[in-house]
C-alpha cells in the first residue's frame, strides 16, 4: 500500500489486530521512505449488487423479497426451515460470489429454481409457473422435463 504522505510504494505493517468485534483487521503501517505511520482497516465486502430487472431498471437487492418468493412457493410443503435457510444462504452466496455491482433478476430467478428443484418439486413447479408465466405449453413441458423424478406429477407426456 502506498504511503498517503509521500506516496512511496514501500510501507510495512508494524502492528495488526482485530477491531470491531473481529469483523475488521486494523493495521498500523510505517512508510520506509518518510517514516510516517498510518492506519488501515480491512473488512470483508458484503455489499449486495443491484438487481437489473427485465425492463432495465435497477433496484436494491431485497433479501425479504427473495425470502418471500421462496416461502410462497414452499407454502404447505413438507420442507424443513433449516433447509430453506440453507437454500437462501446459497443463493445469497452465489450473488456475492459474482463480485459484480449488478446481477440480472433473471439470474437470481434461475438460482431460486435450482434450489427449489432440489427442495421440493411441487414448489419448483409453482415457482417456475409464476416466474416463467408459462406463455405456452412448451415452456411448461420444459420445466417438467427439468425434474429428475417427475413422480406425483400427473404428466401427460402426450406422445402423439
Ligand atoms: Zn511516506
Amino acid at each position: 500500500m502506498r504511503c498517503p504522505f509521500c506516496h512511496a510504494q514501500d510501507t510495512r505493517v508494524v502492528d495488526s489486530r482485530l477491531a470491531s468485534e473481529g469483523d475488521q483487521v486494523r493495521r498500523r503501517r510505517e512508510c520506509a521512505e518518510c517514516g510516517e505511520r498510518f492506519t488501515t482497516y480491512e473488512s470483508a465486502e458484503l455489499v449486495m449488487p443491484r438487481v437489473v430487472k427485465r425492463d432495465g431498471t435497477r433496484v436494491l437487492f431485497d433479501d425479504m423479497r427473495l425470502r418471500t418468493g421462496l416461502m410462497r412457493a414452499l407454502e404447505k410443503r413438507p420442507v424443513a426451515t433449516p433447509d430453506v435457510e440453507a437454500a437462501l444462504a446459497r443463493i445469497r452466496q452465489r450473488i456475492q460470489a459474482l463480485g459484480e455491482g449488478e446481477v440480472a433478476a433473471s439470474q437470481i430467478g434461475e438460482w431460486v429454481m435450482e434450489e427449489l428443484r432440489e427442495l421440493d418439486q411441487v414448489a419448483y413447479v409453482r415457482f417456475a409457473s409464476v416466474y416463467r408465466s408459462f406463455q405456452d405449453v412448451s415452456a411448461f413441458r420444459e420445466v417438467i422435463e427439468g425434474l429428475e423424478h417427475p413422480a406425483g406429477m400427473s404428466g401427460d407426456s402426450g406422445a402423439s
